[in-house]
């Protein structure tokens, strides 16, 4: 079964969501099997963006043409420069104060978490995602403040960044492979009442 990384950062701890962020996964019918509250450290982070090589160039795409969508200039018009700024933000933003990490399981949890998360930049994620619902944050709004986009939560983009995040964040003994009566009513074949 599908596992995804589900990070809720500093401003959804610092912003009392953590309740709020859980359950929105909690009722979808994902499995909670990892959970802790701890303090990031620049090296994970670090570790954690760059998963993907091409990250960067990515991150760095996305916020131009986000940029160029709204008839703006963008702060710079090589990705890759504009990904490595990134990176040097999120290690502060990340690190700022403690995160809760979470590992949910469950029938196509990668996709999932990104539909209850929403897209990047909270002022375009649509309502009814967390981003969209909790925060007002733009990139001008984080470029102006020479700050990452602070958007309460992360998780997972693909199976495979799923797969290695999870083996970042937590050993394979905090993962609990354990089973819920629910799981019969969502999973199996043959259920009765
Ligand atoms: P997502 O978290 O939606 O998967 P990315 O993987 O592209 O987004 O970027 C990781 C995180 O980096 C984002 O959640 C956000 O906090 C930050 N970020 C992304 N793009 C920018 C940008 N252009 N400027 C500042 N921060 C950014
Ligand atoms: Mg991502």
């Amino acid at each position: 079964m599908e596992k995804t990384l589900i990070v809720i950062k500093p401003d959804g701890v610092q912003r009392n969501l953590i309740g709020e962020i859980i359950s929105r996964y909690e009722r979808t019918g994902l499995k909670l099997v990892a959970l802790k509250m701890m303090q990031a450290d620049e090296n994970l982070v670090e570790k954690h963006y760059t998963i993907d090589p091409d990250w960067k160039k990515n991150v760095g795409t996305k916020a131009i043409e986000s940029y160029e969508k709204k008839g703006l200039q963008p702060p710079s018009n090589d990705p890759v420069e504009v990904g490595e700024d990134v990176l040097k933000r999120l290690k502060i933003y990340i690190c700022a104060a403690p995160v809760v990490a979470m590992v949910w399981q469950g029938n196509e949890a990668v996709k999932l978490g990104r539909k209850i998360c929403g897209s990047t930049e909270s002022l375009s994620a649509e309502m009814g995602t967390i981003r969209g619902d909790y925060s007002l944050e733009s990139y001008q709004l984080a470029d102006g403040s020479e700050r990452a986009i602070v958007n309460l939560v992360h998780a997972s983009g693909s199976v495979e960044e799923a797969d290695q995040e999870i083996a970042l964040w937590f050993t394979e003994n905090e993962i609990l492979n354990y089973k819920l009566i629910r799981d019969t009513l969502l999973y199996d074949k043959n259920w009765t009442i």
